[in-house]
């Protein structure tokens, strides 16, 4: 063997070394985290297709959950959590608890889950940065304080793991582990924390998503919001309707007594009327008596569960009563 072949035979063992080192990081960065926010150094590119399939998932789901409102706004803490706060165990609990406290609300969940944060890798999985837990009714979320903390790395595992807790209680998380943890970043985006992702990336060993991928959720998140907002301006729309409807069905239930009590007293008009006039009151009259009144403000209230379109038109036909019960109650005023 001279010296050129053994020299080539180095580089060779040297770059199959290279390559099995390099393969043994990636997978184990690439399986076995579970629900675990883990702490692995993961450098890909940049796969946008499959971030927009996830973010398409998880609008799906909050779709299907009825909580795509959640998708209209940034979520900002009251909470501040300060880079000497990190330093301090006791302290930082005590913040993360604050602060998980302010994001349960905001997605409408019971601010019930304790934060528990230790500076013990071993009460963690393997690498992970925090885990959601629930034994019965406790719940936990547990956060590794790590040497290098920074408010905004902590914000962000803060933010996946209530993320997991979330899909968790709406029942929205996806069995394949991999998958779920990928859905738990965008869904962690899409529910308002797309600002807190965003910014703790530089601190963050980014398992999940990197940067340019929570960049385009965030993209995507901006895209959506227009059409989000217009249908979200319709249920709004339908929920003020149904108020009205309530109130006008008071008011023409009230209506309705009232035009019984003057007629019990006075049979009769005070007022001069028209042969036109008289004939319309007397079918007033006679759907007082016979209850068919009293029965169109009972549909009326049935379509309350209905649609906008229904509720409009129950609406107007409860201010239809409402208007001859009026007619009515003039003519009989002196
Ligand atoms: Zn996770």
């Amino acid at each position: 063997m001279d010296e050129n072949t053994l020299a080539y035979l180095v580089v060779i063992v040297i770059f199959i070394l290279f390559s099995v080192i390099r393969n043994t990081r990636q997978s184990s960065g690439g399986s076995g985290r579970g629900g675990k926010n883990a702490r692995i150094v993961y450098s890909r590119e940049p796969d946008l297709e499959r971030t927009r399939g996830l973010f398409g998932m998880a609008e799906q789901k909050l779709e299907k959950a009825g909580l795509t409102d959640l998708m209209l706004q940034d979520f900002h803490f009251r909470t501040q959590l300060s880079p000497a706060q990190c330093k301090d165990l006791q302290q930082a609990q005590a913040q993360l608890q604050s602060m998980l406290m302010e994001m349960l609300p905001h997605l409408h969940l019971l601010p019930d889950i304790r934060v528990i944060m230790t500076r013990d890798p071993s009460e963690l999985i393997h690498g992970a940065l925090g885990q959601y837990e629930h034994s019965g009714s406790t719940k936990t979320i547990r956060i590794l304080l790590v040497p290098d903390a920074t408010p905004a790395l902590l914000a962000a595992t803060l933010c996946h793991e209530c993320s997991h807790y979330f899909l968790y209680s709406y029942i929205l998380s996806e069995r394949d582990s991999d998958m779920n943890e990928g859905l738990t970043e965008v869904m962690a985006c899409l529910v308002g924390f797309s600002e807190i992702m965003i910014q703790s990336n530089p601190n963050r060993d980014l398992p999940y998503l990197n940067r340019p991928e929570f960049e385009e959720v965030r993209r995507c998140l901006l895209a959506a919001r227009p059409a989000l907002q217009q249908k979200y301006d319709q249920k709004q729309n339908l929920l003020n309707a149904r108020t009205q409807l309530k109130k006008n069905l008071a008011g023409g239930r009230a209506m309705l007594e009232q035009t019984r009590a003057m007629i019990a007293v006075s049979r009769s008009p005070k007022k001069k009327l028209s042969r036109g006039e008289l004939a319309r009151l007397q079918q007033t009259l006679l759907a007082l008596e016979n209850g068919s009144c009293a029965e169109r403000l009972n549909q009326a209230e049935k379509a309350l569960s209905g649609d906008l379109a229904a509720v409009r038109g129950a609406d107007d036909s409860v201010l239809a009563v409402c208007g001859e019960l009026y007619r009515m109650m003039l003519a009989f005023q002196s």
